[in-house]
């Protein structure tokens, strides 16, 4: 921990949220995907030791060496209302130095932001729930109900290794547990001039396919018609151009209507895609929550110039409105034809919980007493969380890690991004935030 670049004033010190994530940034927890991983130990140790340090006892859990997930219950005042499942992941996707403007493990704190893999997903909640506990728990108080505090390993790679394996394998930990608040939502955007808040009610279903193309292998000089690359670039060609149509659920007809009545619009006459742009930097976001999507990620194939390989495969990540999976993958199979395999490698539910009852009332309740009047709006995952394991034991996820943020930030734009960062001050909103909802709900 000796040096790392801090123009801030010395004299100021960081709000024990900041210092919380860039400690855990600092802690490499790159998840690679298909097995590969430096590890969650390290960052759980630190959580864990944190949690000690408050008068709690959390449970470690390595479902592989290496790949610990850290479990504390803490008693709320009400122990008979079911209790809340509050939880981050603590691994991250990879970053390439070379393309950031930071080193992306230093936890570089520069212009008011703290800098680094992990500020945005989801060090930044880890740390914002680390604080909020520290917060009710350091008063002598006690949340409100019963929190089962959680930090997942291998949420990058669908949560194998992290909240399946736990869910799976010792449900016992989430007993007595209805609801569940975790990462990408929560965060403000700028709707129609105005701050608005997102809440994520839902995810989409994802399914990792691999397409394996076989052909002959032959001299780089024949004449082959059986190329696998040939196939495989044409499949790979037809997944990725699939305009896949819009599809409203209960929650984007929703979202679209609250915006339409912000924008003081007549949502018959403007279209949903065209709704979706008007969240600015979210409409990434929104739009690809509106259809299906499919887009290849990765391709594998040959090792020499003059050598035309006998197989060629490329990974496809598809996204599916809750339910559609089966008949996602039907069409992508039709679409890629008869030659081509198609392994599924990975695959998990979508979810959709109702925009009402007690805890989104809490939620509002909380935002409003921090930011009065901005609108809280419901919305779809594009993505998913670890809230599609705890789903499998009946607990409604949330996204909800709040966050006030300026309006030029594109915040949205740095999930897996180049440069993470968020704003120091937002880190202190979010911890005030949650701290008030776990001490109220
Ligand atoms: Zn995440």
């Amino acid at each position: 921990m000796a040096s790392w670049a801090d123009d801030t004033d010395p004299a100021t010190p960081l709000d024990l949220t900041a210092e919380l994530a860039r400690d855990l940034i600092r802690f490499d927890t790159t998840n690679y995907g298909e097995g590969r991983s430096n590890g969650e130990t390290d960052a759980a140790e630190y959580v864990a030791e944190h949690l000690r340090g408050l008068g709690l006892a959390p449970e470690l859990f390595d479902s592989e060496p290496g790949r610990t997930s850290v479990v504390v219950r803490v008693p709320g005042r009400n122990r008979d209302a079911g209790a809340l499942v509050v939880h981050g992941h603590l691994d991250v996707v990879p970053a390439d130095p070379e393309t950031w403007s930071v080193d992306p493990f230093a936890g570089v704190i520069k212009d008011g932001l703290l800098w680094g893999r992990g500020a945005v997903d989801m060090k930044n909640m880890d740390a914002m729930i680390l604080a909020a506990l520290g917060d009710i728990l350091g008063a002598g108080e006690a949340p409100a109900r019963d929190l089962i505090v959680a930090f997942f390993a291998d949420e990058e790679a669908g949560g194998v290794l992290g909240s399946h394996y736990l869910v799976d394998t010792r449900p016992e930990l989430f007993a007595g547990a209805t609801e569940a608040i975790s990462e990408v939502g929560g965060y403000s955007i700028t709707l129609g001039g105005q701050r608005a808040y997102l809440l994520q009610t839902g995810e989409k279903a994802l399914i990792w396919i691999k397409l394996v193309a076989r052909g002959d292998a032959a001299h780089g000089s024949r004449l082959i018609r059986n190329n696998a690359v040939t196939k495989l670039a044409t499949a790979v060609a037809a997944i990725g151009r699939r305009e896949w149509p819009i599809r409203l659920t209960d929650t984007t007809t929703q979202l679209l209507a609250e915006i339409a009545r912000i924008l003081d619009v007549d949502p018959q006459r403007v279209g949903p895609d065209e709704l979706a742009l008007a969240t600015g930097t979210a409409s990434g976001f929104i739009q690809a929550s509106l259809r299906t999507t499919t887009n290849p990620t990765l391709l594998k194939a040959g090792y020499k110039h003059n050598v035309i390989p006998d197989l060629a495969e490329a990974l496809i990540d598809i996204r599916t409105l809750p339910g559609e999976e089966d008949a996602v993958l039907a069409e992508v199979a039709s679409l890629v034809g008869p030659d081509i395999e198609i392994v599924v490698m990975h695959r998990d539910i979508g979810l959709e919980t109702d925009f009402g009852g007690p805890l989104v009332d809490a939620v509002v309740g909380s935002l409003h007493r921090h930011d009065p009047g901005a609108p809280v709006l419901p919305y779809l995952l594009s993505a998913g969380t670890d809230n599609k394991a705890l789903s499998k034991l009946g607990i409604r996820g949330y996204g909800f890690a709040p966050l006030r943020l300026p309006a030029e930030l594109d915040f949205p734009g740095m999930f897996h991004g180049v440069d993470e960062r968020v704003p120091l001050d937002a880190l202190v909103f979010g911890r005030r935030v949650l701290t008030d909802l776990l001490s109220t709900y």
